[in-house]
């Protein structure tokens, strides 16, 4: 999948021209994958500046996958209005965006696949039958906190489990195992899947493919050898990582990035007041991004030359992480 992209492409220049290392682009491939629910803002943008500095550090390719599974909560026009702000910030991808909403058949095919190897099954709990199971174990479901699925409809040695008949049913996989993991920025991690997580979903009752079954799916069909993204989806990566396991699929290397808190201490959102980038002042908005990044300020006249500059002191930060 990784063709290596054209030789004329400017990015690629420009991270050879600033010393990083001599560009290999099979080697990495890298992906910015927002959700167009809004526009981006000063918390999505340093994101997309790691993911893009990475892997144009390494001599990289670096790709943009629009994250549409949920239709209703996208909006109209995003995906191309956010593809023209990374512009305004100097970031274009190698290739034309992939749109997670045209992936159905890969996602169903991944799907079979697990559920041939027993690994998936059907569950028709509501959520309130789910905090109802919970409670009756004495564990209340905190706002914010996993959900710990009790394992109501998983299929037991005994005959005993499943689902009630219900005609709306969501797909569960069946996490097992602990899983350890190293981030290149946080260091080695570790997550007891069933423990801390429970079954998870990979295909919501309505139909809608989850999160994790699509990302890594397209992680893979996409080559991506590294994913950058917001540390607020850090603890994602086990379960990303059993169904890479399960599916015969190559896990990625990570590194989660530090994120923008709103006024509230919650990750910068939409719903805690983030404004949408200037793209009037796109130099502006990569400072602030670089900042939380941790990069001194740049001096530059345009968003390309700043994004040359940021090269070598985001390489040079990597390295002194020890994983680079
Ligand atoms: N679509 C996810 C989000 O916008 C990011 C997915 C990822 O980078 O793995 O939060």
């Amino acid at each position: 999948m990784a063709a290596p992209h054209s030789p004329s492409r400017p990015a690629c220049a420009t991270a050879a021209a600033a010393g990083a290392k001599p560009a290999d682009a099979r080697r990495y491939t890298g992906r910015f994958a927002p959700s167009p629910t809004g526009p981006l803002h000063a918390g999505s943008l340093v994101a997309a500046l790691a993911s893009w500095l990475d892997a144009r550090a390494h001599g990289g390719r670096w790709l943009l996958r629009i994250e549409d599974v949920d239709t209703p909560r996208c909006a109209p026009g995003m995906a191309s209005f956010i593809a023209a702000q990374l512009a305004a910030c100097g970031m274009h991808p190698d290739e034309p965006p992939w749109q997670q909403s045209t992936r159905g058949d890969a996602y169903a095919a991944a799907l079979r696949r697990l559920a041939d190897a027993g690994l998936a099954y059907r569950c028709d709990c509501t959520r309130r039958e789910i905090d109802a199971a919970l409670a009756a174990r004495g564990i209340v479901h905190e706002r914010f906190a996993e959900r710990i699925y009790p394992g109501t409809c998983r299929p037991r040695p005994d005959g005993r489990g499943g689902p009630r008949g219900r005609p709306r049913r969501a797909w569960r996989f069946r996490a097992e195992g602990v899983v350890h993991w190293t981030d290149r920025r946080l260091g080695a991690q570790v997550q007891d899947v069933a423990a801390e997580v429970g079954d998870f979903v990979l295909r919501r009752a309505d139909g809608v493919w989850a999160y994790q079954l699509a990302v890594v799916v397209d992680d893979a069909a996409q080559g991506i050898t590294d994913v950058v993204r917001g540390s607020d989806l850090a603890d994602n990566t086990a379960r990303q990582i059993l169904l890479q396991r399960a599916l015969g699929l190559p896990t990625p290397r990570h590194l989660h990035t530090p994120l923008v808190l709103g006024a509230d201490g919650h990750k910068l959102s939409k719903q805690n007041g983030a404004a949408p980038l200037d793209l009037a002042r796109p130099l502006a908005a990569l400072q602030a991004a670089g900042a939380v990044l941790g990069l001194p300020p740049i001096d530059a006249a345009d968003p390309a030359t700043w994004l040359l500059r940021a090269l070598p002191a985001w390489a040079g930060m990597i390295a002194a992480l020890g994983n680079p």
